[in-house]
């Protein structure tokens, strides 16, 4: 499903630059840009993600992590091939680093029919995630439109490595997004993700300024590399300057994957100091992820310290929330809290729509 890209321009040379990102690639005829999935061909930016899926699930929303958006509904997940960010700890490097060739997707998954299996399965939205999708921003922004039109909620799961031109035509198809912010210095980027740290700030800021997209942080801690204190510290001062003290910030564990298998996996211990430091720089909401930790996964009330929504893991236990106020002591919990329900799943994921 080759389709004409938006988001490109010629240049003076004869080349296409491809303006979705701000890896800025410029393209001779034939040639795939870094992502793998866009590219030039006759003179124009194509892009061979549409259409395209690597396999579906039906997953928690806590799984995203978006921990005050809808809790406990399921959400039908999908992905594609590539990425546009070069991660040496990709925990979905099997897709993202997937080359088209390789035979890691399938086509055919119209917007219509994505939307049509989310209703098989009694989703009441759809996430794109597992590769970043703002890749393929043509095709998410197609199914997101066609998911609104039936109803559904839409979640963007990013690095947020995008341009402001881009960045503008898609968040307005979205209703939360969860932006995994890598590190928070630019020597990270430049070093373990081939990327830069100020574009993301960028769009962070702009997404809590000038949007009405749910936005969560995620914050991956990798030991050693940018799990130290001061960073941590500095990461969430800037959060609470520069989107508020309310932003969720999901703290989250590595395990040894892709090209990152020297280091060991984060302990639970930085974990949780990590959200204590967070915390005492004003952020209200601060989780630990891929650790067993009820309390550090639990919404606990900024007013009264009851617990407004009870997790383990990606399970929700409980919800003690009247509207989106605590159901105690009457303080507002900041977050999309409509179409609640709670459950008990434990975060299976099933493949769908591709043989197994
Ligand atoms: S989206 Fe892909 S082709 Fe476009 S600039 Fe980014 S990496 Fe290059």
């Amino acid at each position: 499903m080759i389709r004409e890209a938006r988001y490109w321009e010629p240049t003076e040379d004869g080349r296409v630059r491809c303006t979705l990102c701000p890896r800025d690639c410029r393209l001779r005829d034939g040639q795939a840009g870094f992502c793998s999935v866009r590219a030039a061909e006759g003179g124009r930016l194509v892009t061979r993600a549409w259409g395209r899926s690597t396999g579906f699930a039906v997953d928690p929303i806590e799984k995203k992590p978006l921990a005050h958006f809808r809790p406990g509904s399921k959400v039908l997940s999908f992905g594609t091939e590539g990425c546009n960010l070069g991660c040496q700890f990709c925990q979905n490097w099997n897709t993202s680093k997937a080359r088209l060739g390789d035979e890691a997707a399938e086509d055919g998954f119209t917007p219509e029919r994505v939307v049509a299996l989310a209703r098989e399965v009694g989703a009441p939205g759809i996430a794109f995630t597992y590769n970043d999708p703002v890749i393929w921003a043509e095709y998410a922004i197609d199914v997101a439109r066609a998911a609104h039109t039936a109803g559904l909620f839409t979640v963007f799961v990013t690095a947020g490595y995008v341009t402001p031109a881009a960045r503008a035509e898609i968040f307005p198809h979205m209703d939360a997004a969860n932006v995994d912010l890598k590190a928070f210095t630019e020597e990270f980027y430049a070093h373990v993700t081939l990327g830069h740290l100020a574009p993301v700030l960028d769009t962070l800021e702009w997404l809590a300024r000038a949007t009405g997209v749910w936005v969560v942080v995620t914050n991956l801690l990798i030991p050693g590399l940018n799990d130290g204190v001061d960073e941590t510290r500095a990461l969430a001062r800037w959060l609470v300057q520069h989107m508020g003290a309310d932003v969720p910030l999901h703290l989250t564990g590595f395990h040894p994957d892709w090209r990152l298998r020297d280091r060991p996996p984060t302990p639970a211990g930085t974990l949780s100091a990590a959200r204590a430091i967070a915390r005492g720089e004003g952020l209200r909401h601060v989780y630990t992820g891929n650790v067993r930790d009820p309390e550090g996964q639990t919404t606990w009330c900024p007013g009264c310290g009851a617990a407004v929504i009870a997790r383990d893991w990606h399970a929700v236990r409980s919800v003690a929330l009247s509207g989106d106020a605590c159901a105690r002591c009457g303080t507002r919990i900041a977050g999309r809290f409509e179409a609640r329900t709670v459950s008990s799943t434990t975060g299976a994921r099933r493949r769908l729509g591709l043989p197994s």
